[in-house]
């Protein structure tokens, strides 16, 4: 690894936005602790520039825990047998949808394990639901790997936007943490062909997963870049105990902030979430992120009756919590910091 001799943080900083790129060795610098405030601050200046002081909310909808993949370090992982199995029924998911739009959300995340009994047929008619009650608002997926036609189909029902973490751009740190039927490939081949649909996209990885180095992480920043995706999802690993990374160690706050900033200064108009699992490892941990350049909050919208079933991970919060508790409480919250919550569809500004 080159050290960077002669520079400071100050210059550090300055070439990544401007080159908006940034090189192993730099990265190294700043993850090392190095970058003091200064890099938040200027990650919250250019988020200023393009989004001022909003935050988008998302109402977080987990409409199923079946998963027929078993990610190593995932809490519904279909080998976890301790996991406590449920879907919500399409009026289920209307319920949270009126719930979420009586609170003033304009954005509802669909998210889930792959779990085949939601059929494309099930997805394009909740979709087309949603979108007939709520045509003011955006509809996100997060439901995983499909085929080209099935995201075509979900596309033309009426969803917006797709969120699919490309969990690490290396093969062989892919492989540690997927087994062997699951591919980085064919998981990137994904991202293009959303994108390509014409869905607002989202890739993103954990901060802090097993085998990750500066160069894994080197790799994913460099991907983004290539990819050019609308929203960048990134939270700490945090371990869940029934899973075969149960007892390794999870992710850093200070680390996920810093590259929250460093992806705001690479990307600089991308969907930025302080994430669910960024304030499970911090009691402020969403703030932190919030001030150093993040732009979104996803709110949980699932009924109270199975929150804590949707447990990717250990000690999630907010799963005690009714959805207007949980939007009132995070309201507050942003307010306390300076940024003003805003309740529109929250797109991507080019
Ligand atoms: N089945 C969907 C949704 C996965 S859950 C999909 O494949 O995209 C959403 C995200 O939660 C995952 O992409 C992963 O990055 C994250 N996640 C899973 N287990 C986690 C853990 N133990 N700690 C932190 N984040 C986790």
């Amino acid at each position: 690894m080159i050290a960077i001799l002669g520079d400071d943080v100050i210059s550090v900083v300055a070439d990544i936005e401007r080159k908006k790129n940034i090189t192993k060795a730099e990265l190294q610098y700043l993850l090392e602790g190095n970058e003091g405030e200064l890099l938040g601050q200027r990650a919250a200046a250019v988020r200023q520039e393009i989004y001022g002081q909003a935050v988008f909310i998302r109402g977080l909808i987990e409409f199923t825990n079946y998963c027929k993949n078993n990610c190593y370090y995932c809490g519904i992982r279909r080998g976890n047998k301790l996991a406590e199995r449920y879907r919500l029924t399409e009026e289920e998911i209307l319920a949270c949808c009126q719930e979420g739009y009586r609170l003033g959300f304009r954005t509802f995340v669909l998210q889930g394990g792959e779990d085949e009994y939601f059929t494309d047929a099930r997805m394009c008619h909740i979709i087309r639901s949603i979108k007939e009650q709520y045509p003011d608002c955006a509809i996100t997926l997060s439901i995983g790997e499909k085929s080209a036609e099935s995201y075509q189909q979900y596309f033309q029902a009426g969803a917006d936007r797709y969120l699919l973490r490309h969990e690490t751009a290396n093969e062989a740190h892919y492989s540690q943490l997927h087994p062997a039927e699951m591919s980085l490939q064919h998981r990137k081949k994904c991202l293009y062909t959303l994108r390509d649909i014409g869905y607002q996209v989202g890739a993103g990885f954990m901060v802090g997963s097993p085998g990750q180095t500066v160069d894994t992480l080197y790799e994913d920043l460099q991907f983004l870049r290539e990819l050019k995706p609308h929203m960048v999802g990134i939270g700490p690993f945090i371990p869940q105990h029934a899973t075969p990374f149960g007892q390794k160690p999870g992710g850093t706050v200070e680390r996920t902030v810093t590259l929250l900033s460093i992806i705001r200064l690479l990307l600089p108009h991308v969907l930025l979430p302080a994430t669910t699992a960024l304030g499970t490892i911090d009691p402020v941990g969403r703030e932190k992120g919030l001030r150093a350049g993040a732009n979104v909050v996803m709110p949980n919208l699932s009924p109270k009756s199975v929150r804590k079933k949707y447990a990717l991970y250990d000690a999630k919060i907010c799963t005690g919590e009714e959805a207007a508790e949980c939007i009132n409480c995070l309201k507050n919250r942003v307010e306390s910091i300076g940024y003003t919550v805003v309740c529109d569809r929250g797109d991507y500004r080019p």
